[in-house]
């Protein structure tokens, strides 16, 4: 087996790979569709490798266009995978206009006034422009430090694949037949180059991948999904992560803890169905009454916490009796008309010293003392 065979074989395996792992991570984490497109890329790379490796001065030219297809596409693929990544509208007119006009000169070159030297030129630039469509959202809205570097490769790609035929053609001033083709300078460097750019690229992407996974998951973990609320790691996360506000005589911080009254009763008579949709009702109208008040977390089952931003002691109060009230109207249509449900309240207000679980604790005693004394009331903490 000769040399070249061999590295033809070790790169269809590296591509045939990456075509794996980016298909296992998209099959893994439905919502990453950035990893759909580059799992789709790494397929049309390792076609269009194939199929140029295998050429002979005899390979039918329908082939032929279907491995320059391939390489096409494989470029858009990539820019349509970090379009996903950035939350941008790929230009399709755009890239459609570079792909129809690339084709129609494809064809021309071939077919009319055959020309295979300058046929390769407009199969690379054509790689090059399309790959580079990547660069605009990267460029726009990238902030983070994997932005700036998939900025770097794929720029650096684009401009390789642009670089190489001026240096085969302009520099070691090559022409090249379908006879020559597959012992020139041209498709040594062409290949080399496509190999190392696609290892480049796939390392990168890869990196990102990784980036957007650990963002997946830490938003699953802060998260609560029955309700979409904060749960209770998230609002400790919140607490740490808050800048010091309008401190003052005036302004505090307080945690409203709340838990609905006889919620059991709901679920025993309802089902369990029932009380979940409460549960997300009751969920959505405290996150609208806190809108800019503070941040809302569900804590436990039917347990739900408010950490409130700097604000006067009594709007504090005012918005936790203010909830409590409109707890009792949300209609809840599987409970029938009569069934109410309301809730019980502790406040505590923190204090310099204070750790959230503290104040936690001293919340959670008073609202033990609404339980008591009557439920569907607020409680206020004794000061720590
Ligand atoms: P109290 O007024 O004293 O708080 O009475 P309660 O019935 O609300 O309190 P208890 O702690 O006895 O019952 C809480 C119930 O909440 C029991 C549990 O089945 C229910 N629950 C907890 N999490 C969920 C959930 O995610 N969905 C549903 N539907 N029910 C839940
Ligand atoms: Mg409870
Ligand atoms: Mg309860």
């Amino acid at each position: 087996m000769s040399g070249s065979s061999d590295f033809h074989i070790l790169t269809a395996i590296i591509f045939a790979l990456f075509t794996l792992v980016f298909a296992i991570i998209h099959f893994s984490f439905k919502r990453q569709e950035f990893s759909g497109w580059v799992a789709f890329a790494y397929v049309a790379a390792l076609l269009a490798y194939l199929l140029d490796a295998l050429r002979e001065p005899t390979t039918w030219i329908g082939f032929i266009f279907v491995s320059t297809m391939m390489f096409w596409i494989f470029c858009t693929a990539i820019a349509k995978a970090i379009y996903a990544r950035c939350n941008a509208n790929f230009p399709n007119i755009w890239a459609g206009l570079v792909l129809v006009t690339a084709t129609a000169s494809w064809l021309w070159l071939t077919f009319v006034s055959p020309d295979i030297t300058t046929r390769s030129v407009v199969v690379n630039v054509a790689a090059g422009l399309l790959l580079s469509l990547a660069l605009l959202p990267l460029w726009r809205t990238g902030t983070k430090f994997i932005d700036g570097t998939l900025f770097g490769v794929v720029g650096a790609v684009a401009a390789t694949f642009i670089a190489r035929v001026v240096i085969v053609y302009i520099v070691l001033g090559e022409t090249i037949t379908e006879q020559s083709y597959g012992q020139s300078t041209y498709v040594w460097i062409f290949q080399l180059t496509n190999g190392i750019a696609a290892l480049a690229l796939a390392v990168v992407l890869l990196y990102a991948a990784g980036h957007e996974m650990i963002l997946y998951f830490h938003k699953q973990s802060s998260r609560d999904p029955l309700t979409g609320l904060l749960n209770r790691r998230g609002l400790s996360g919140s607490f740490n992560a808050r800048p010091v506000g309008e401190q003052g005589a005036v302004f505090v911080r307080a945690i409203i803890l709340f838990d609905i009254d006889h919620f059991k009763r709901v679920n025993d008579e309802f089902g369990h169905a029932a009380g979940d949709n409460v549960l997300r009702r009751v969920a959505k109208t405290a996150l609208e009454l806190c809108q800019e008040y503070g941040q809302v977390a569900r804590t436990g089952g039917e347990e739900f916490a408010i950490l409130t931003h700097w604000i006067p002691v009594e709007t504090a109060q005012f918005l936790a009796q203010h909830i409590c009230d409109s707890l009792r109207f949300v209609a809840h249509p599987e409970l029938g008309t009569k069934r109410k449900v309301t809730a019980s309240f502790g406040l505590a207000v923190l204090t310099d010293i204070d750790s959230l679980d503290d104040a936690m604790d001293r919340a959670d005693k008073a609202l033990y003392h609404a339980k008591r004394n009557g439920r569907n009331q607020v409680a206020l903490a004794k000061a720590a």
